[in-house]
């Protein structure tokens, strides 16, 4: 689905992935639930009528299995890099546990890794705060995940905030607080992420934010 001429969003990955289009490349953001690579594929070669190996670039905001669910798979087939944090990296690649702060969420998301045979991730390419991959700022936003990403196109003024927030009956909504590390830090960087002009956001549950998107952000921060 085209949300912009430049950024398309992937359905039917239990996890909203964004592919953007540039002129000599695409960039992933997250890429769903495991066995769904083919789902990008074929996007990448059926809809845009491109190669699969210019896919360079795979950027996870968090290490959810239903945001890299398809990461390695989709680095065989394309060649392409893996950018995450540092801290969800290391969980991604086995260093620490995933911390949640429910043990229900240990729980589930123990059977689920277990269900699907999740290997482990190695980052190709570590983020900071602040560290621009290709057109896009890395913002730390921790909460959801120590180790949570947004990225911000200041280009065309789109901010991409996995699981810090959604957006429900046209109202912005928190992480959801069953599979979220600390809530007050989710908060926290909602205020963050809020001093940056946004037109659009795009989010990892929610559909796209077209319209009013640092009003509906103020909205919620004051609620
Ligand atoms: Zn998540």
């Amino acid at each position: 689905m085209k949300i912009t001429n430049e950024v398309h969003l992937i359905d039917g990955l239990n996890c909203n992935c964004y592919l953007v289009l540039l002129k000599s490349e695409l960039i992933l953001i997250d890429t769903g639930m495991p066995n769904n690579e083919k789902k990008v594929i074929d996007y990448i070669e059926k809809v845009l009528n491109r190669k699969a190996t210019e896919l360079k670039t795979i950027i996870i905001t968090h290490h959810h299995l239903d945001h890299v669910g398809n990461a390695n798979e989709l680095k065989k087939l394309t060649g392409a890099k893996i950018a995450m944090s540092e801290k969800d990296g290391m969980v991604l690649s086995g260093k620490i546990k995933p911390k949640f702060n429910r043990n229900l969420a240990t729980f589930v998301y123990k059977i689920f890794m277990k269900f699907f045979g999740f290997k482990k991730v190695n980052p190709d390419i570590v983020l900071k705060n602040a560290d621009m991959v290709k057109e896009f700022e890395v913002i730390s936003t921790p909460g959801h995940t120590e180790g949570s990403i947004s990225l911000y196109d200041k280009k065309r003024k789109i901010m991409f905030v996995g699981d810090l927030m959604g957006c429900k009956n046209g109202k912005i909504i928190s992480a959801p607080k069953m599979f979220s590390l600390d809530m007050e830090e989710n908060k926290k960087s909602i205020e963050k992420v809020s001093k940056y002009k946004i037109n659009i956001m795009l989010s990892g549950h929610s559909d796209p934010v077209l319209k009013d998107v640092n009003k509906l952000i103020e909205d919620y921060l004051k609620s």
